[in-house]
């Protein structure tokens, strides 16, 4: 089966308000390129002013938000909020937040469960540390998290969220997985899926790639069978080398 492809752009907490028009016209005017959906996720205070340019080929999402509906959660942003203003997805369980947050972790089945209440999509993270890699304990740890955050979602759940593999080690390092590092994962994944959810469902999950992904080694990952696309971090802040990637992620797709 063909999986549509995805290319997200993590923005963290860079771009000022003022600048983020500028930056998100840029790639909507690049889009559509066949084949990719493009999603731009920026800081919560660029959301309302990017929502003018979302269109089939390009979504607006956040990255993050709070498990509550509403509440007194002083600084957070619910899953509703962000879907009441427009978004389409919402990053959840990003490595840069699991780390700073001792709370976290235990934080994001009710994430994901609040998302799809609100009509969001999650974009679930998962991935390993540098440790773990070390160990060779890397396919297990990431099958825990899976086990962790997913195993209480419903199969019409599972329909609705993109995962996205990233590596701790990888993620503004400079240092990317391997292609076969990548595949190894998602293949893993893929299977874990299966055999919770059934082989319908593990097919048609979309699974990105997410940890130093750059024009030039894009299209190397993006060939790769169980790669559905890439989030980016870094690459995303210039239009130039982004739109490389999504050209990269468009052609592997029509091999
Ligand atoms: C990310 O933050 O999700 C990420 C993949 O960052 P980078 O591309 O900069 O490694």
């Amino acid at each position: 089966m063909e999986r549509s492809r995805i290319v997200a752009a993590n923005w963290k907490m860079n771009v000022l308000p003022s600048e983020a028009k500028t930056l998100a016209g840029q790639v909507a005017r690049a889009l559509p390129i066949k084949n990719v959906e493009v999603i731009i996720c920026p800081p919560f205070t660029h959301l309302f002013s990017l929502m003018p340019f979302q269109s089939e080929s390009l979504k607006i999402g956040a990255q993050n938000c709070n498990e509550n509906l509403f509440g007194a959660h002083t600084g957070d942003i619910s899953a509703q909020m962000l879907k009441d203003l427009g978004c389409s997805y919402v990053i959840i369980g990003h490595s840069e937040r699991r780390a700073r947050q001792s709370t976290e972790n235990a934080r994001i089945s009710a994430k994901i469960h609040a998302a799809l209440q609100a009509g969001l999509k999650p974009i679930y993270c998962c991935g390993e540390g540098l440790p773990i890699r070390e160990k060779e304990a890397h396919i297990e740890f990431v099958k825990d998290q899976l086990e962790s955050d997913l195993a209480t979602l419903q199969k019409e759940h599972i329909e609705e969220i993109v995962i996205a593999y990233e590596p701790v080690w990888a993620i503004g390092t400079g240092k990317n997985a391997s292609p076969e590092q990548a595949q190894e994962m998602h293949a893993s994944i893929r299977k874990w899926l299966s055999a919770r959810f059934g082989n319908d469902l593990s097919i048609q999950t979309q699974i990105l790639y997410g940890g130093s992904v750059k024009a030039v080694n894009a299209l190397a990952l993006a060939k790769q069978n169980d790669i559905d696309g890439f989030l980016v971090g870094g690459a995303s802040l210039n239009v130039d080398e982004f739109m490389k990637i999504v050209h990269s992620v468009s052609e592997s797709a029509n091999d």
